[in-house]
């Protein structure tokens, strides 16, 4: 039984060392290789990575960042064990929880893993992402777990269907779920990172849940139809009003401040559902591209 640790890494120096020494010490009893993803690190991640100078660690490096979801498809890709687990660098994802992942997997096809608590993020960033799963949950026909983490357990049947879904946009946390499978959820708790800082940013999560929600539904679309059939049923009884009010009184004052006020609020209207439009647009701009979705620069695979 083979088992492959999959590792996107960005600018992650210090964590090398201590996240290697920590999955030796969990899985002595296990026939594994680390697939360490360098994702364009700035820092010596890299280097830090070929001194392990061990068999079992393999590495793929990209020529630039890609983003954890670029990093986390290629190493699935290269990926040809019975199972693969993909984990964070950070000890975020705790390596002792391994072993027990492995007790449930001849049941299920994925052992996947959840945190219970937000402890240690700030309250504001705790609050917006329970309300994008909300959102997401709500309009798209995946079911997104609240707190699901990507550290999960896999067979190669999974991974292969992961790694079938090509396409450019990748959401990971909503293809896991999209390929279905039986799957066993895992509680823990919260992990602050060990070293250095989270590389997410608030404007780059935001960026992520709209990513994720167009990703995986046309429900935006859908609202902003029925919001644009709904104003033109009401304007439409406006005009009719207004044009037999105007033959039957004559028109004794100009209408200049509300006029004024439904232009701009159905511009405004406007304005947002062609930002939606464009946002489908550009994703399909994108996918007919079809550009790899990561490029390598160099690994130590044979
Ligand atoms: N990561 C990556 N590419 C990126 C950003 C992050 O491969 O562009 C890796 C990072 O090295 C870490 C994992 O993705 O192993 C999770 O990143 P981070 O800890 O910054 O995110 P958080 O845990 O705060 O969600
Ligand atoms: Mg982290």
């Amino acid at each position: 039984m083979k088992l492959d640790i999959i590792v996107p890494c960005y600018n992650e120096n210090e964590n090398i060392i201590l996240f290697y020494d920590e999955v030796q010490k969990n899985l002595s009893k296990f026939d594994y290789r680390i697939i360490f993803v360098n994702d364009g690190s700035r820092d010596d991640t890299l280097l830090r990575i070929k001194e392990l100078n061990d068999d079992k660690v393999k590495y793929i490096s990209f020529s630039r960042n890609f983003g954890k979801e670029s990093a986390i498809y290629a190493g699935l890709s290269y990926s040809d064990a019975d199972y693969a687990i993909v984990m964070d660098v950070d000890l975020q994802d705790p390596p002792e929880l391994i072993p027990e992942m492995f007790e449930y997997i001849d049941e299920y096809d994925i052992v996947a893993t959840r945190r219970v608590s937000r402890v240690g993020e700030p309250k504001i960033r705790s609050f917006f992402a329970r309300l994008f799963y909300r959102i997401i949950n709500k309009i798209s026909d995946v079911e997104i777990v609240d707190g699901a983490r990507d550290f999960r357990l896999m067979k190669r049947d999974v991974v292969e269907s992961i790694t079938a879904l090509n396409e450019y946009n990748r959401f990971s946390k909503g293809i896991f779920e999209w390929v279905g499978f039986n799957t066993k959820w895992i509680e823990y708790e919260n992990i602050e990172r060990t070293k250095g800082e989270t590389s997410w940013s608030f404007w780059q999560l935001f960026k992520y849940s709209i990513e994720g929600i167009t990703s995986f539904s046309v429900a935006p679309l859908y609202i902003s139809t029925v919001i644009g059939i709904i104003f033109s049923i009401i304007s439409f009884a406006a005009i009719v009003f207004i044009v037999v009010r105007t033959l039957l009184y004559g028109d004794p004052v100009s209408g200049w401040p509300s006029t004024m006020s439904i232009i701009l609020f159905m511009g405004g209207i406007q304005m947002v559902f062609i930002g939606i439009l464009g946002q489908y647009l550009a994703k399909t701009y994108i996918e007919s591209k079809n550009r790899p979705i990561y490029i390598v620069k160099e690994d130590n695979f044979d």
